[in-house]
């Protein structure tokens, strides 16, 4: 995955498609839509959930013999590049960018927990949605420096001590640290609160 081909910024994504589609295209990644995505030399392949969760879109991102974007998708839409393609290259993006974030490989558990840590408190914004402080569901939208792309993960607070929450962002599906900067964000802001005190207190 050295090629950068499929790596599209924010204004080269903007001479792909619209701006109705890259939104869409967005929104599906920010959804989680967007599985199986295989990075090749000269490929990138992905399935995205459509409106039938059990029926996804098959796309293919082909780089063309001069260097441009070739995209088939099941979604025959009509347009050169689709809201699939687009959900596909956010996907990859993030990929790349966890990638060179150094993040994990090489890394102690306490070093990558702190890492965490560290990033929630800068980098990311919190706010309750349902439930609770102790227990509850949290909006949790995050600055990639980078690019300044916003994304929104939802949070779900099971403790404040334990390592027991869920969050829907990549990075906690695969780092198998219990733990990510969207869960520590919110714990950051939750144990600052006058309500965790008084939480602490009746336990
Ligand atoms: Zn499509
Ligand atoms: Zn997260």
């Amino acid at each position: 995955m050295s090629d950068d081909f499929f790596l599209f910024d924010t204004e080269r994504l903007g001479t792909l498609a619209s701006e109705d589609t890259i939104k869409k295209g967005l929104s599906y990644f920010i959804e989680n839509r967007v599985f199986a995505l295989d990075a090749q030399e000269n490929m990138l392949l992905a399935q995205v959930e459509g409106s039938k969760p059990d029926q996804p879109y098959w796309v293919e991102l082909l780089r063309g013999e001069d260097g441009q974007l070739l995209v088939n998708c099941d979604c025959a839409s009509g347009r050169p590049v689709c809201k699939h393609a687009i959900a596909a290259l956010y996907s990859y993006a993030e990929q790349a960018g966890n990638q060179d974030g150094g993040e994990g490989i090489g890394n102690t558990m306490e070093e990558a927990i702190a890492e965490r840590i560290k990033k929630g408190r800068n980098e990311v914004k919190v706010k309750l949605i349902g439930g609770n402080l102790g227990f509850g569901i949290w909006q949790a939208t995050s600055l990639v420096s980078a690019t300044h792309w916003q994304r929104s993960y939802q949070v779900h607070i099971r403790s404040l001590d334990a390592r027991m929450n869920y969050c829907t962002c990549p990075d906690l599906a695969s780092n198998r640290l219990g733990t990510c900067k969207h869960i520590e964000a919110v714990l950051h802001y939750a144990k600052k609160r006058p309500e965790y005190k008084k939480l602490k207190a009746k336990v």
